[in-house]
């Protein structure tokens, strides 16, 4: 997180905005634990662990639902229901 969601101030790593002094800890929460998941996902895809992919990116749109996380949901999706045909 670059900026303040609520006053668009450039934040610096504490986890109070410097300028509306708003406490932003549980969103940088999210924000890691959206990496984390992310992590994973493409960890899985790289072992060829679909299933474990799929939960992981499940996770990640719970957290943070963007095109990007939504394209790889699809992605690791699609790569799930090949994997799961080929028996
Ligand atoms: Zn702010």
């Amino acid at each position: 997180m670059e900026y303040c969601p609520l006053c668009k101030a450039r934040l610096s790593r504490s986890v109070a905005c410097p300028r509306c002094q708003s406490d932003l800890s549980q969103l940088q929460q999210i924000e890691l634990q959206t990496i984390y998941f992310q992590q994973q996902a493409l960890k899985h895809l790289q072992d060829g662990y679909e299933l474990g992919a799929l939960q992981a990116i499940r996770q990640v749109l719970r957290l943070q639902y963007t095109p990007f996380n939504s394209a790889l949901h699809r992605f690791t999706l699609a790569k799930h229901i090949i994997s799961v045909d080929k028996g």
